[in-house]
């Protein structure tokens, strides 16, 4: 166990970053930040910033010099300069590198007995046909490598539209649309024991690929799919002999749920738990990769709704917090890009649940 005033260094500069290094200086540690860009959101919260790159080895080793434990907030820190600081990283970087492929994913999941969109590997333009071919139309060309918030995605509607494609200069895998009436998602912790505790599982909607709101309880139909969910989510953390938090993203269709992608990571999706769970994602992700015992995960109110500011609504977030029980987090970023999560709303509805 990593005794208070000890020092948690954090991968990625990010809002989750920021976040979790509020939960860590709760509990009386240090955070040190590294990442390449010089704006760093996380960097503001922590004692100490590493501007480096990802493949500067003398830096990531001062780095970790300077740490009791490593953990990453960002999902596509490239795994091969890590390896000799690997000792100090928890999750341990093979949980990067089966996230950080949607094929290794796909096929690693399917292995535990999960079931992905069905997908084919792309390699060529004509592998693309033969795979609309057999897969169908309506689906979806998206980049293995580097893919978030919908970005390096292309939607196919038709053999047509696949003929047009210019393939990206990347490898892609094809996957057919999943018809799915929700999206919802798992989070878990796991600790160095391999005790697991869940969340309550969210309804997420997105706009545009990007996560638009987060609602709890999700409604009936995506409740009777949580269990095998969860079950998943439990042999892929075990699988990964996995330290710290973990999502899995799920379609919600009349088949059961469709695994569509794990995130190694906190997730915006559980953003709610920081005022509607007993305790936070963010604690809890803390509290596993130091070696404390796991806080209680229960949700703390009948209804709870996380909106994400993105882009320009950020001008008037503060607005929100005119309304009872709205807990409003900025992350302190200075340019309201379009697209861009600058940050987050929830709402705890303290009476009955209304229907
Ligand atoms: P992703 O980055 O792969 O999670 O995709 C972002 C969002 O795009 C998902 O949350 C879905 O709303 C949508 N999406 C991605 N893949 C599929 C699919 N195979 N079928 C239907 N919708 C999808």
């Amino acid at each position: 166990m990593i005794k208070p005033g000890g020092t948690i260094g954090i991968l990625g500069g990010g809002q989750l970053g920021r976040m979790m290094a509020i939960s860590a200086a709760q509990l009386g540690y240090h955070c040190i930040t590294y990442a390449p860009e010089r704006d760093s959101v996380a960097a503001e919260v922590c004692s100490d910033f590493f501007c480096n790159k990802w493949d500067d080895r003398a830096a990531l080793a001062a780095f970790a010099q300077q740490c009791d434990v490593i953990t990453w907030e960002f999902e596509n820190v490239p795994v091969a300069p890590l390896k000799p600081i690997e000792d100090q990283i928890f999750p341990h970087p093979r949980a990067l590198e089966t996230a950080q492929d949607r094929l290794n994913e796909k096929r690693f999941v399917e292995k535990l007995g999960g079931t992905p969109a069905a997908f084919a590997t792309i390699d060529s333009h004509a592998d693309l046909m033969t795979a609309v071919d057999r897969i169908g139309a309506p689906g979806i060309l998206k980049t293995r490598r580097d893919g978030y918030d919908g970005k390096g995605q292309w939607r196919i509607d038709s053999s047509r539209d696949a003929e047009g494609l210019r393939l990206p200069d990347t490898a892609t895998i094809y996957e057919g649309f999943v018809e799915f009436f929700a999206e919802f998602s798992v989070i878990l912790v796991r600790g160095h024991d391999g005790e697991v505790r869940f969340w309550d599982s969210a309804e997420n909607v997105h706009e545009g690929g990007i996560l638009d709101t987060s609602t709890l309880p999700a409604s009936d139909r995506i409740q009777e799919q949580v269990e095998p969910a969860r079950k998943l989510a439990a042999s892929v953390a075990q699988a990964l002999n996995y330290v710290g938090v973990l999502t899995c993203e799920f379609f919600a269709t009349h088949e059961g749920p469709t695994f569509n992608e794990m995130a190694p990571r906190v997730h915006n999706s559980g953003h709610w738990s920081i005022e509607g769970a007993a305790t936070s994602q963010f604690e809890n992700h803390i509290r596993a990769i130091v070696g404390l015992p796991l806080g209680d995960t229960a949700t703390v109110a009948p209804r709870i709704a996380m909106r994400n500011i993105i882009g320009k609504d950020a001008k008037t977030a503060q607005d929100m917090l005119a309304e009872p029980n709205m807990h409003l987090h900025l992350y302190g970023k200075k340019q309201a890009r379009d697209g861009r999560k600058m940050g987050h709303a929830t709402k705890l509805h303290r009476g009955e649940i209304s229907t």
